[in-house]
């Protein structure tokens, strides 16, 4: 038996030493140490001998154990020694390769507009001023003259929460809110970029667009400030040769009101596809704030005056890149977004 024993150990460690994988070492153990491996196995012939011998052999048998353990262990350690080197071998990083390129975003036409928009009205003076975009009525219609049974609200269908809540349909609530602010204090000169909401849905109109509008109010404010201010404004925004044409317009919360032309960008004046053959395309509504308006925001209107304008982003970019349909701007084209 302790023959029988000594050999089973040398055959043992041989077979652990040539073990090449961490599985096979695994399957070794439970050849030799299993509960049905071989050293089980031998040991359950004890019952066969002397009492003399019995303890000889179990002793060298827990040796045997003990030793294979040892082995298995130690060449456990070493061969994950060995795989990790060969993977930090294979995985070399080579930092001289070139790197992957990944696609760089670029901003949105709306957003470069509105910034060159918010750049212009910054050089001559004004402030940005936000807003919600869900609106009280009161804002939105009645502190800017248009009271509920109004007429003119027809014009800015909107978008309703409750009968006193709604989705704001231009930013003047944002002028309102401001001048309630900055009320009695003199100058108020904001522009307000946005989005609005309103029922409209074709190639020029989409139920949600974005807009800047404009507030000035300081004491003698008059309209020739007013058409200077956007005769600049046109000429920075659309090249120095642009012209501008006020004609008459209606605005509830401005009097006198007046709508903006500039000379076509096509065509420069001279009639066009674009311009309808009038040599002018429209940009902006603007007027003089409403005296009712001032007084509703705490101003009074015997002793200041102010000016007022708002234009639709969308138009505006439109004209400059000489895009004809407003849902582009929304359709996340990348075909389209890649050209600005
Ligand atoms: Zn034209």
């Amino acid at each position: 038996m302790e023959e029988k024993l000594k050999s089973l150990a040398e055959e043992a460690k041989q077979e652990v030493e040539e073990a090449a994988t961490l599985n096979q070492l695994s399957n070794l153990r439970v050849k030799y140490l299993g509960k049905k491996g071989h050293l089980t196995s031998i040991l359950r012939g004890m019952g066969s001998l002397s009492t003399e011998e019995r303890p000889k052999i179990g002793a060298l048998a827990n040796e045997i154990r003990s030793d294979l353990e040892i082995l298995i262990s130690n060449r456990t350690r070493e061969l994950k020694h060995q795989e990790k080197e060969k993977r930090m071998a294979s995985e070399t990083i080579d930092v001289t390769l070139p790197g992957k390129p990944f696609l760089m975003g670029n901003k949105h036409p709306l957003t470069k507009i509105q910034q060159e928009i918010e750049s212009i009205f910054l050089g001559m003076g004004f402030n940005i001023a936000e807003g919600p975009e869900v609106e009280l009525d009161y804002y939105n219609f009645e502190a800017l003259n248009l009271p509920k049974d109004h007429p003119a609200r027809d014009m800015q269908d909107t978008f309703f929460i409750n009968p006193e809540v709604l989705l704001r349909t231009h930013t003047s609530p944002v002028q309102v809110r401001t001048m309630e602010k900055t009320v009695p204090e003199l100058p108020v000169k904001i522009i307000c970029p946005g989005r609005v909401y309103r029922r409209d849905d074709d190639a020029t109109h989409s139920p949600m667009f974005t807009q800047v509008e404009g507030l000035a109010i300081d004491k003698r404010i008059t309209f020739s400030d007013l058409k200077g201010l956007l005769a600049v404004f046109a000429r920075q925004m659309f090249g120095p040769d642009t012209k501008t044409r006020f004609r008459p317009s209606y605005f509830p919360f401005t009097e006198p009101s007046a709508e903006v032309d500039i000379s076509c960008v096509m065509c420069g004046g001279e009639g066009c596809r674009v311009c309808s053959q009038t040599g002018w395309l429209e940009i902006l509504g603007c007027g003089m704030v409403h005296p009712r308006v001032l007084e509703m925001s705490g101003y009074n209107p015997e002793e200041v005056t102010g000016f007022a304008f708002g234009m639709g982003i969308e138009r505006i970019a439109m004209l400059k890149y000489g895009i004809d349909d407003l849902r582009l701007f929304y359709d996340n084209d990348l075909r389209f977004l890649a050209q600005f």
